[in-house]
């Protein structure tokens, strides 16, 4: 909040205007503060008759930021005569992440459509070359029903991770009450996946220390956590190697307490640093084209860190190019039940 008599000159700011503004500015002319031409032409407004103008702001300095702007004239003020008193009020509203999270619900929602028009165009080609050109054609017929069944897939799994990631994020700051043993989960992953990684000639190595404490939990979407890393281990990585899966009790660092940390690591050509900070954002892929020939989404790892943020947990990616990567997730223990035999 800035306040300037009938000279523009600021007779007071609040402290978060001073942020603004700076130190010290009081008594000089706003204009040498602010050079923003519509804030300048707010305030000239109301000092010239206007009883209020609202305006939308970006300030360059330090770093963009965008403002709802509100200058009122002050009504009223007998001692607006005098150069001293204040003759209006401007108040900025930092609109700078509310701006943010629109653009992020607007990417997310262009991105998701993009994803899910591209399998429904492949599906309306194929439709139409079957009612037309190739409608004698059972070859072709065949073929084409084993093209649509892939793409329709694509669009269901995707819908799938779309309603996975919707489910998470609306009881992510709901922290999970049951004890549950990982090692249990770990082992039912490594049994699902283990026929996919054999079509690779690939196996999934468990390595599950004795005794590991329960962690506070929701074992489905633990469940989810860890068939989606090793998922992408087994599509990934090298054919021929093996996926590890290292469960071990540890201190959790940060929280202090007991925790479980779960490692799983593969042989596959790694991933470039660059990529790693923004892997776990919705649709990014540090390689588009070989994510989409193997039918990802690009959603699994935003619905693990979703999933390990509700657990109050950890998630940190290693990776070395042409050595393979770490997904490693840290899980607080569940408070003193015992341990779990597995
Ligand atoms: P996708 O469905 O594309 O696999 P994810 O969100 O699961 O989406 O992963 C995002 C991207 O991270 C992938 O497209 C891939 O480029 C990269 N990635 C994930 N896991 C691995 C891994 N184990 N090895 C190499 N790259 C990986």
């Amino acid at each position: 909040m800035i306040l300037v008599n009938r000279g523009r000159e600021i007779t007071a700011v609040n402290r978060m205007a001073r942020e603004i503004v700076g130190v010290g500015e009081v008594g000089r002319d706003l204009a040498l503060t602010m050079r923003h031409p519509r804030v300048l032409a707010a305030v000239e407004a109301v000092l010239t008759g206007e009883s209020t103008v609202s305006e939308e702001i970006t300030l360059a300095a330090p770093t963009p930021r965008t403002f709802t702007l509100h200058a009122a004239r002050l009504a009223g003020a007998g001692a607006a005569h005098s150069q001293a008193a204040a003759a209006a009020v401007l108040v900025l509203r930092d609109e700078t992440r509310a701006k943010r999270a629109e653009q992020t619900r607007a990417d997310f929602v262009a991105n998701a459509s993009h994803e899910l028009r591209s399998p429904l165009s492949a599906l309306i080609g194929f439709i139409e070359t079957l009612l037309g050109p190739a409608s004698d054609d059972a070859h072709a017929r065949e073929r084409f029903l084993g093209l649509m069944r892939a793409e329709a897939m694509r669009m269901a799994r995707l819908v799938d991770d779309l309603m996975s990631l919707s489910r998470v994020e609306i009881n992510e700051h709901v922290p999970p009450k049951d004890a549950v043993a990982i090692g249990a989960i770990l082992q039912s992953v490594a049994d699902t996946l283990s026929v996919r990684a054999e079509d690779k000639g690939m196996t999934i190595a468990l390595d599950a220390d004795a005794n590991l404490p329960f962690v506070l939990g929701d074992g489905d979407q633990l469940t989810q956590v860890f068939h989606n890393l090793v998922d992408n281990a087994v599509k990934y990585a090298r054919t021929g190697t093996v996926v590890r899966l290292v469960a071990k009790r540890t201190e959790r660092g940060a929280g202090g307490g007991q925790g479980v940390s779960v490692a799983v690591i593969d042989a596959g050509d790694g991933i470039a640093a660059i990529h790693l900070p923004r892997l776990t954002e919705r649709f990014y892929r540090a390689d588009a084209g070989r994510s989409r020939r193997l039918g990802g989404t690009g959603l699994g790892l935003a619905i693990v860190k979703h999933i390990v943020n509700r657990h109050r947990g950890t998630l940190s990616i290693e990776s070395k190019r042409g050595v393979g990567t770490t997904f490693t997730v840290v899980l607080p223990a569940a408070p003193s039940v015992g341990s779990t035999s597995q």
